[in-house]
């Protein structure tokens, strides 16, 4: 396994298990976006809410890495799946990027007034070929089977959040069963699990950092995980997980410190907070 390996999706795409994350990336996308090639990754993941699509394009123009060597997700915000304006949406995104088409698109949140429509829009766009994926994130097992109820094409991939703290193993193996491949936000816990004493005692007996047995712990979990920083050297660092392996015990030391804890909005309560 190296920042190359990629998994196939229930339609044949493949998708790399390593990526960049963006959001809050703000002025500093697109150098974060162009270290983060040079160090080999081949997968950003943002988002139209994130309003940096822009330089994430711009940033893989710059690099002349051919396109089609790299794999870009973004996703429908919530106002227009409310607005009906899915379709308006994906075209602004498409322009801001800059590209034909994306790899992965999601629906950001499931916003309950328009989860059906919305998925109706995503495949269309996923027939016209312009996404080569399509797929949701936030989704709980009620979301999916609403998803499911209607679709002609399974979602590929549900992006939730998931780290140590929030492990997420019944939803993980309810996604799996239907052939929908689990990628995890906030990864590092918005780097809020990486003083933990578990995590701090592997680090120093793999000779790693907190953020690389995270990481590494994810991996080996079967998760595709797109770790945030801005900064050169972490980037560099988040990567540094294909050299090592966790071992039987200390995977289950990892996946014994779930306390099924939010660090960010859970999808029970993102509709009251009026996003
Ligand atoms: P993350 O878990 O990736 O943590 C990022 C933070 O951890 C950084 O801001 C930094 O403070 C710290 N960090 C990063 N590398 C480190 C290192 N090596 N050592 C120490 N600290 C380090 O959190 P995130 O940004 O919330 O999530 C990652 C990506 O997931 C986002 O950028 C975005 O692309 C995606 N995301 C999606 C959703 C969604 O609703 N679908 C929500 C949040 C995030």
């Amino acid at each position: 396994m190296d920042l190359n390996t990629k998994k196939v999706l229930n339609n044949g795409v493949e998708m790399p298990v390593f990526g960049l994350g963006v959001y809050k990336s703000a002025g500093e996308t697109k150098q974060a976006v162009l270290d983060a090639l040079e160090a080999g990754y081949r997968h950003i993941d943002t988002a139209a809410l994130y309003n940096n699509e822009q330089m994430v394009g711009e940033a893989i123009k710059e690099s002349g890495i051919p396109r089609e060597e790299i794999f870009v997700t973004t996703k429908l915000w919530n106002d227009d799946m409310r607005n009906g304006t899915q379709m308006e949406a994906f075209e602004k995104s498409l322009h801001l990027l800059d590209m034909d088409y994306v790899d992965l698109y999601l629906i950001h949140w499931p916003v309950s007034s328009a989860l059906e429509d919305s998925w109706k829009v995503l495949e269309q766009i996923y027939k016209e070929g312009r996404a080569r994926a399509i797929g949701v994130s936030n989704c709980h097992m009620e979301h999916l089977m609403r998803v499911m109820a209607v679709a002609s094409v399974v979602p590929a991939v549900n992006q939730i959040e998931c780290h140590p703290y929030l492990s997420q193993k019944p939803l993980r193996t309810f996604c799996n069963n239907l052939s929908i491949e689990v990628t995890a936000w906030s990864p590092l816990g918005r780097g809020r699990v990486l003083e933990d004493e578990t995590i701090m005692a592997l680090a120093a007996k793999y000779g790693k950092t907190p953020a690389q047995i995270v990481l590494r712990w994810e991996v080996q979990e079967n998760i595709i995980v797109i770790p945030k920083s801005v900064h050169k050297a972490r980037i560099i660092e988040n990567a540094g997980v294909f050299d090592f392996a966790l071992d039987a015990g200390d995977m289950k030391l990892m996946n014994g410190l779930n306390k099924d804890l939010h660090f960010g909005t859970s999808p029970d309560d993102f509709e009251s907070k009026q996003w």
